[in-house]
C-alpha cells in the first residue's frame, strides 16, 4: 500500500487540532498508533509533498504518475533542531503558526515523518548555507529537485479531505478587515499552539486576553448565497471550543449564536455538557452582521435573539466564525455532485473515502475510510 500526501507530513488537519470530539481527545490519541503501524509495516510506504500527475490503466492495473517536491532535508535527519537554531530566515507569521518559525522547521510535535524540512519560498539556499555547517548527519540537500515516481496499483482510494469555505466571501462578517474575527480552524490552531507552547490565548490584534468570545454558527453553511448544505461538524466544533475555554480559561465567557444545534451520535453529549455552564451562553439567532464598536470589546454583533424575541447588539473581544466545509479537490476527472463533493460511485477501482464525499467528523471519516479499504480489498 502506498500513501500519497500533498503536504510534507501525514495526518492532515487532525494532526494540527487541539482536540477532537466526541471525547475531546488530543490528536495524538489515535494518530500515534497509526503512525506506529505505518512505521512497522514493510508493506506500507508513503510519499509526502506528492501530487498526482496522471492516472492510466483500469481496475486491477492502474499506473499512477506522481511528482514529489523535495523536503530539502533527507531521511538522515534526526530532528535535533540545530538547523532551525542557526537559520536566520523566518516564515511569515500566521494564526496558529509558531511565532518566529524558521525556514528550516518541523510541522508540529506530532509530525510524521518526524523530520525537519525547509520552506523553499523563504530559504536563501547557497546565499546562506548556515544549516549545512551545523548538520552532522549530511541531511541537508539545498539543491534537491522534484522527482517523478510511477506506481503500479490495483485500486485507488481518494481521500483528499476538506477545506474551509473562504470567510472573506461573507462580507458582512468583516473577516478581512478585523484581525480578531477568525475562522474556527484558525481558532483551533491557536488553541493547539497555546497547549503545545503552554501559553495563554491572546487576541491577534493587540495580544490582550479576550474576555468575551462569540461563535457565529452557519458561517457560509445553510445559506443560498454561499453553501446551501449543512457542514455537519461546525456546531460540535463550537461546542468543543466553548467547553475547552470553560475548562482552561476561567476569565473567558463564550456565547454561541446558532440557527439550530445540529449534532449527531455521541456529539449530542457536548450540548448536554455545555448547557448550564456559567461561562457558556447558547443563543438561538442568526448573526446578521458584525460592525466595529468602541472600546476594548469592539466587535459588535447584530443578531435577532429568536427565543427572547428581540434584536440584540452586543460587543465581544473576539469572534470565531464556524465556517462551512467544502471538498478539497486535487484529483481531476472524477464525478462530483452539485456541491463539488465526489460521488461514491466512480469508475471501477477508484473509491472516494471520507470527507471528500460529504462533510463528516473524524470518527465518521475513520469508519468510512475503513469501509473503503475493505471494499478495495474485494476482488
Ligand atoms: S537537518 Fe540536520 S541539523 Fe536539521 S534537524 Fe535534521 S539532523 Fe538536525
Ligand atoms: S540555507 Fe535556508 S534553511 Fe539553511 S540556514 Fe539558510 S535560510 Fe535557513
Amino acid at each position: 500500500m502506498v500513501l500519497i500526501e500533498r503536504l510534507n507530513y501525514l495526518g492532515g488537519n487532525v494532526s494540527r487540532f487541539n482536540n477532537y470530539f466526541p471525547k475531546l481527545c488530543p490528536p495524538a490519541c489515535g494518530l500515534e498508533i497509526n503512525y506506529s503501524r505505518i512505521r512497522s509495516n514493510p508493506r506500507i510506504s508513503y510519499h509526502t509533498g506528492a501530487s498526482v500527475e496522471s492516472i492510466c490503466g483500469s481496475d486491477g492495473d492502474f499506473r499512477v504518475k506522481i511528482s514529489v517536491e523535495p523536503r530539502l532535508i533527507n531521511n538522515n535527519c534526526t530532528s535535533c533542531g540545530l538547523c532551525a537554531e542557526v537559520c536566520p530566515e523566518e516564515r511569515p507569521q500566521k494564526l496558529g503558526r509558531k511565532a518566529g518559525e524558521k525556514a528550516a522547521y518541523i510541522n508540529n510535535g506530532l509530525a510524521f515523518p518526524m523530520k525537519y524540512c525547509i520552506d523553499p519560498l523563504v530559504c536563501k539556499r547557497e546565499a546562506c548555507g548556515k544549516c549545512l555547517e551545523v548538520c552532522d548527519y549530511d541531511a541537508i540537500q539545498l539543491n534537491a529537485s522534484p522527482a517523478e515516481v510511477e506506481l503500479q496499483v490495483g485500486k485507488i482510494i481518494v481521500a483528499t479531505g476538506w477545506i474551509l469555505y473562504d470567510a472573506a466571501r461573507i462580507e458582512n462578517y468583516r473577516y478581512q478587515e478585523e484581525p480578531d474575527v477568525v475562522t474556527n480552524l484558525e481558532f483551533e490552531r491557536m488553541l493547539a499552539a497555546c497547549t503545545r507552547e503552554k501559553t495563554k490565548l491572546t487576541r491577534p490584534s493587540d495580544g490582550k486576553t479576550p474576555r468575551r468570545i462569540a461563535f457565529v454558527q452557519c458561517a457560509g453553511s445553510r445559506d443560498v448565497n454561499h453553501l446551501p448544505y449543512c457542514s455537519a461538524v461546525c456546531c460540535s466544533t463550537s461546542l468543543k471550543h466553548a467547553l475547552t475555554l470553560e475548562s482552561e480559561y476561567p476569565d473567558i465567557h463564550a456565547e454561541i449564536f446558532y440557527i439550530d444545534m445540529r449534532l449527531s451520535g455521541r456529539n449530542e453529549k457536548l450540548l448536554k455538557q455545555a448547557e448550564g455552564k456559567e461561562r457558556i451562553a447558547l443563543t438561538k439567532g442568526k448573526v446578521g452582521r458584525i460592525v466595529q464598536g468602541e472600546g476594548e470589546a469592539n466587535l459588535v454583533l447584530e443578531v435577532e435573539d429568536i427565543s427572547k424575541g428581540f434584536r440584540r447588539e452586543d460587543a465581544f473581544d473576539m469572534v470565531v466564525l464556524a465556517m462551512g466545509l467544502t471538498p478539497n479537490h486535487v484529483a481531476a476527472g472524477l464525478k462530483v455532485n452539485k456541491y463539488g463533493f465526489y460521488l461514491p460511485e466512480q469508475r471501477a477501482g477508484i473509491i472516494p473515502a471520507a470527507s471528500c464525499k460529504r462533510p463528516m467528523d473524524v470518527s465518521s471519516a475513520v469508519k468510512d475510510a475503513t469501509a473503503c479499504a475493505l471494499k478495495a480489498m474485494q476482488r
